[in-house]
């Protein structure tokens, strides 16, 4: 596809406050212009044609203009420009509340142009859900409010107003398509008169203004499985958009962000922290508490364990989310502290101490300086 240039109202060579007829004429003179059959074999009037078909696609639908005014093009035409006619920009439109985020997945049609009057599957709605970690570690409920279309129950969807009916578009008598003709050739496009759908309502249903849905926002509450991890992605069935012409709803999926621990990560299973521990239990080794996300543990440390190592604490990791499979370990590395703001009782002592030491005590030492004797000449 051709770049998606500029703007709609560009494209079209008319003004932002354009009428409907306006906008009519402007495209009926391009298409003329830059039609295939008057430009046979001229690829730049067929990516041009194109171009303007789209822009008046938009246009020249009352509910999509303002969609396209309200969001700007960037925004209109992000997401995907795949089937000009199944997009919405109510479906790219998306708003953050809550310190959480909201909005439509689109594609989830399967594609292609559909029939104006075949029931359509509703629009899947993606939330993204922001959780504490140890919220992901145990599971949590959490209550979330979505704004969605759910079908009206005044007239079940139908956009009639009760006791009225749909007629037979008298502007294309039911086929949904006109053709128009200029000269040599015709273009057929989708009837503006009933939107392309073959039928008109005689009387909108006053609940919803004839659309069959309306707007609501819900409250639901999700259960979030112990275990769940950043992206991980729960569906809802049937609590997205309402289906059109009577079709299924369709999903919403909450998807898992988890906010940092200030003492634990997590890389899969496992879980690491970091354990500062004091310079002679290092040395002389014993048992410390350490913190684990089910509370404190105890962990033996080795007599002169070297900064750097980690000690693994099996299953104390992350639980499992298929049951069945085995809950992660937690490894906590320790890291040896260096005592400071020494009393000079505690320095005499220490000096004492170094005075006493063999290089025996510091074999790494040792073995480091055996290695670079050659450079100390
Ligand atoms: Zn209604
Ligand atoms: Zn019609």
């Amino acid at each position: 596809m051709s770049p998606s240039a500029e703007d709609y109202y560009a494209i079209l060579e008319v003004g932002r406050n354009a009428t409907p007829d306006e906008i009519k004429k402007a495209y009926r003179k391009l298409a003329m212009k830059y039609h295939p059959d008057r430009n046979p074999g001229d690829k730049e009037a067929e990516e041009k044609f194109k171009t303007i078909s789209v822009a008046y696609e938009v246009l020249s639908d009352e509910t999509k203009r303002r969609q396209y005014d309200q969001l700007g093009h960037d925004m209109y035409t992000k997401g995907g420009r795949g089937g000009m006619g199944g997009m919405n920009a109510e479906d790219i439109f998306s708003q953050a509340f809550g310190g959480d985020f909201f909005s439509n997945l689109f594609g989830g049609g399967g594609g292609g142009r559909r029939s104006p009057n075949a029931p359509e599957k509703g629009d899947d709605l993606l939330y993204e859900l922001q959780i504490d970690f140890e919220d992901a570690m145990f599971g949590v409920d959490r209550k979330i409010d979505i704004p969605r279309s759910e079908t009206c129950g005044a007239c079940q969807g139908s956009g009639c107003e009760p006791g009225t009916a749909k007629h037979t578009c008298p502007q294309c008598n039911g086929r949904g398509q006109v053709t128009m003709s200029q000269g040599f050739f015709s273009i057929r496009q989708p009837c503006s008169y009933c939107q392309g759908s073959g039928s008109v309502i005689e009387k909108p249903c006053h609940a919803c203004q004839g659309q069959g849905t309306v707007r609501r926002r819900k409250t639901l509450t999700v259960h979030i499985p112990a275990g769940v991890d950043s992206g991980s992605r729960l569906r809802l069935a049937g609590e997205g958009e309402a289906g059109l012409r009577g079709g299924p709803t369709g999903d919403l999926y909450v998807r898992i962000h988890v906010r940092q621990h200030d003492i634990f990560s997590r890389e899969e299973q496992d879980l690491h922290c970091d354990v500062p521990i004091p310079f002679h239990v290092a040395a002389l080794g014993g048992t410390i508490e350490v913190p684990t996300i089910n509370g404190k543990a105890e962990l033996t440390i080795p007599a002169g364990i070297q900064s750097g190592t980690e000690l693994r604490l099996k299953g104390r990791g992350v639980p499992p989310l298929a049951k069945g499979r085995p809950r992660g370990d937690q490894y906590v590395k320790v890291v040896v502290e260096v005592p400071t703001n020494l009393t000079r009782d505690q320095k005499e002592k220490l000096k004492a101490f170094a005075d006493a030491c063999s290089d025996n005590v510091h074999p790494r030492l040792k073995a480091f300086i055996e290695k670079a004797k050659r450079f100390f000449k």
